[in-house]
């Protein structure tokens, strides 16, 4: 660490922006760009020292940097780590000196930093009016846009089988703890299958908690790369201590939402060569847990059975649902195209309310038709419609 130290104080990627002034910012990642933004766009006269190597922390630059100072402001994302650090370098050479930051409430200590947060610090800072960015007068019609799962995704088919399970049963008081993953778009209407989120593998942990506090179902959903990750202490807690929840694995065979890297449970590693294969079933059944069931989500009617049982069962019951993610497994290999017959279609809208596929829209006319380009041929839509009115184009 002392020679890591010592790299940190001469390396070139900790930079000293200099522009003469009596206010000092220490800042590190995007909110760099944020402070030069403000800074130049305003001609402000304070200097900036962008840190990139962190830890350790470069404290001879930063005593170098301080030295013509009055005072220094630290603008950082999340926790004030290096507002701290340097604290803790002024303190430790007694130099008496504001530091402004999220500790003493200059710069919130929640939300992500946005360049007006950072212009409405330094105002405060440097006591003098900066003009904000203003949102454009444009009166382009933008449609919202809410992110969305993917046409065919398999996670979409677990969500509408668990809420079609849950409504058969009558039960109308599930909490539904998420995790980190694509699949926490499940909080999205219509599934409303994401209560809450509070970090990696803590759908699980607290389930447990829900499961002991209340009487409430509990199903509560994790991915496969986040279950490797953080997922397996709290099923070991929760077969341990008797506790009474669904969990639902969602082995989509890949780590989707950070661009589709391998997990543990793939024959190869990060490196893409060949790697042994960790199997969740096996860990699953290590745990001790009684009730473990594989489906496939795309199989509507078979899902749902399992759900029901899985909610009916006393105890720990894990429902690995195996489908590999639409990017990963490709588009459509098969030249069949679906398309609502419009004969047969009463308009109940289910495909687009209930399952609401993306693929699936009412034209100008108000008909319910499915864009080809979109359908990745799962044909999950072809077995939810009560109409039969879902079938390849002929
Ligand atoms: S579910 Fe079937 S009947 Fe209902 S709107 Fe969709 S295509 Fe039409
Ligand atoms: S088959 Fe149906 S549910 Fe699947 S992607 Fe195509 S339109 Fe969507």
């Amino acid at each position: 660490m002392e020679e890591l130290r010592k790299l940190s104080n001469s390396s070139e990627l900790n930079k000293i922006y200099r522009r003469n002034g009596k206010v000092g910012v220490v800042t590190s990642g995007g909110a760099f760009n944020y402070v030069m933004d403000a800074v130049q766009r305003n001609d402000l006269n304070v200097d900036v020292f962008k840190v990139t190597l962190t830890h350790p922390f470069p404290d001879e630059l930063l005593l170098e940097f301080i030295k013509d100072l009055d005072s220094v402001a630290v603008v950082e994302e999340v926790d004030p780590i290096m507002e701290k650090e340097v604290l803790s370098i002024l303190g430790r050479n007694g130099i008496q000196m504001a530091v402004h930051g999220k500790l003493d409430q200059t710069l919130p200590m929640i939300y992500e930093y946005t360049p007006n947060i950072v212009m409405e610090m330094l105002e405060t800072v440097l006591n003098q009016k900066i003009p904000k960015n203003q949102p454009s007068n444009s009166d382009l019609s933008i449609p919202e846009r809410p992110p969305t799962l993917c046409p065919g995704c398999p996670h979409r088919s677990v969500y509408y089988t668990v809420k079609d399970a849950v409504n058969s049963m009558g039960l109308n008081d599930v909490i539904y703890p998420t995790d980190i993953g694509c699949y926490t778009l499940g909080i999205t209407s219509p599934y409303d299958a994401a209560d809450y989120l509070l970090s990696m593998g803590s759908s699980i942990g607290t389930s447990c908690g829900f499961s002991k506090a209340t009487k409430q179902n509990v199903v509560c959903f994790i991915g496969d790369s986040t279950f490797f990750h953080a997922g397996i202490p709290p099923l070991i807690n929760a077969v341990h201590n008797k506790d009474r929840f669904v969990l639902v694995i969602l082995d989509n065979r890949t780590t989707a939402m950070t661009g589709g890297q391998p997990n543990p449970g793939l024959p190869v590693d990060g490196m893409g060569w060949e790697a042994p294969e960790v199997s969740i079933d096996a860990i699953v059944e290590a745990t001790g847990v009684k009730y473990l069931r594989k489906i496939n989500p795309m199989n509507i009617k078979k899902s749902k059975e399992t759900f029901i049982e899985a909610l009916e069962f006393d105890g720990v019951a894990v429902v690995i649902s195996q489908h590999p993610c639409m990017l990963t497994k490709g588009r459509r290999s098969s030249k069949a195209e679906l398309e609502v017959k419009q004969e047969k279609c009463d308009e109940c809208a289910v495909c687009l309310e209930k399952l609401a596929c993306t693929a699936i829209y009412k034209d100008d006319e108000g008909k319910v038709r499915i864009d080809t380009k979109l359908c990745n041929g799962c044909n999950v839509c072809v077995q939810v419609c009560p109409e039969r009115a879902i079938g390849v184009k002929k």
